[in-house]
Order: C-alpha cells, then structure tokens, then sequence
C-alpha cells in the first residue's frame, strides 16, 4: 500500500474544505445556479383584482375582469418561510415564454399600471421561479411558467366558488360570505386546505376584511393538492368577508 504524506492530506484538506467555503460564500452573494434547494411545497398565490385595486389607493389598477389571477408560484417551506433568488444568472428570457405568452398576458398578467407584465414576470421568475428547479416538472423558466399556467387551469376557482353560490358583489352590498363558506367551496374540490387573503381598510371605508387572494398548495414531485401549513388566512379574521365585484 501506498503512504500518502501528512503534508500532502493537509493540503489537500484545506484546498477541497476552501473550495466548498468560497461554494457557501459565493452562494450567499450571488447564488450559484447548480444548487437546488429542496423544499416542501409549491404555493400558487392568486390575486382577486377587484379587492386588490379597490384596497390600494395608491397604485392605478390595469382593468382586469372578475377572476382570479396569478401572483406567483412560490416554492414554500413547512414552516411558512421560503427560499427566494435562487440563481441570479439566469434572467429572465422573453423568448423562452413565447409560447404561452398569450396565456401568460391573461392569466398572470400585472394588476398595476406602474408595471410590465414582462416585469412581473421577470421579478416573479427570479424570485420564485429560480427555486423551484427541484421540482423537475418546474425546472427552467419554460417549465416554470408553463406548468404554473396548467395548475392554474387545472383549479377552476371561479366554478367552484360559483357553484357554492359565492359570487362577488358591490361595495355597497351587505352581502357577506364567511371564510367556513369560502374554505368548504374550495376545498370541497381540492380536498386539501388552503388559505385566503384579506386587506383591511378603515371601517369607515370597509366594514369587513376584503377577499384579495387565494392559496392553493401543490407536491413539488407529483404536482397533487397537499394541504397549505400556514393555518392563517391573512388578515381576514374569523368572521365576515367582502367579495368585491369590479367597480
Ligand atoms: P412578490 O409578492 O412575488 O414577492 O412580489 C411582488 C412584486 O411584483 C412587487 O414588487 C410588486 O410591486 C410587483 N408586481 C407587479 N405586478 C403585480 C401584481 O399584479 N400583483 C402583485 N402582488 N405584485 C405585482
């Protein structure tokens, strides 16, 4: 058997164990592309535009119809954190969405007129989208942005809050639904749990929370509803919601 010097084992140390420090370092700054970061599910945040732009006085709102649409599809860990920018290198590429990109303008389009859609997607590709890539299904901004766009044409939301009786209404209407409603409405399809958003305005304004988005969450591997963890619906309380119709 051949005897390895001490010195050379040493060496040898200190140069694999600086190369996977300066792997860390250079992680923490730029995010070395060839890392996937598992994580624990795929969150697709919808936006309800109606409540959104009635409760941001602030931004003016692209006109958008009454239905859901997409925020984003985030890759989520169990206790409710994320990893985010994943991999700085890969901007985003118009061209590799050309494909969809209708179905994109329509379904994931940006609510504010301050935006591009190109920069909501952009934005929302290297925030989210980087992460995903230990999803193979989600892998690459092609992937990521086509697969997304069949989860959320797989999730009839509207249908199914119709079927419910759950329509949306004027902000003059007292009509109100309770999130048990909105809950049994969605989750009697999805047969998993998911999670609502509300924005609060001044009661003067707005009496009660208004409905701004909706969670639905996904298996990274298999692409099947698994329940969402976080046990909070944002902000909407336990009681009454408004479900605005577009003004
Ligand atoms: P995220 O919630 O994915 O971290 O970030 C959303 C970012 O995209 C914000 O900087 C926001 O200004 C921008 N953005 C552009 N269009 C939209 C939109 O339609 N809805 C939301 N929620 N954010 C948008």
């Amino acid at each position: 058997m051949t005897k390895t010097p001490i010195g050379f084992v040493v060496i040898a140390s200190f140069i694999v164990f600086s190369d996977v420090a300066n792997a860390v370092a250079n992680n923490n700054q730029r995010n070395v592309c060839n890392i996937e970061v598992p994580f624990d599910y795929l969150m697709m945040a919808l936006q309800w535009p109606p409540g959104i732009c009635y409760s941001n006085l602030k931004k003016k709102c692209v006109s958008h119809g009454n239905r859901f649409v997409i925020h984003g599809n985030w890759p989520t860990f169990s206790n409710g954190t994320w990893p985010e920018f994943c991999c700085f290198q890969r901007d985003f590429d118009r061209r590799k969405v050309s494909e969809v990109e209708d179905g994109l303008k329509e379904k994931w389009g940006t609510l504010f007129t301050e935006n591009s859609d190109e920069g909501f997607w952009r934005h929302e590709w290297k925030k989210h989208g980087t992460c995903a890539a230990v999803s193979s299904k989600l892998k690459g901004q092609r992937n990521y942005f086509s697969e997304s766009l069949a989860l959320y044409d797989r999730a009839n939301v509207q249908s199914w809050l119709e079927k419910a009786a759950i329509i949306p209404h004027s902000a003059s209407s007292s009509k109100r639904y309770t999130l048990r409603e909105l809950h049994q409405a969605i989750e009697s399809h999805t047969r998993k749990k998911v999670r609502f958003e509300c924005r609060r305005l001044p009661r003067r304004i707005a009496s009660d929370p208004i409905l701004s988005g909706m969670y639905l969450c996904y298996d990274p591997t298999t692409l099947e509803y698994v329940d969402c963890k976080q046990r909070d619906d944002a902000d909407c309380g336990n009681g009454n919601v408004m479900y605005l119709l577009k003004r």
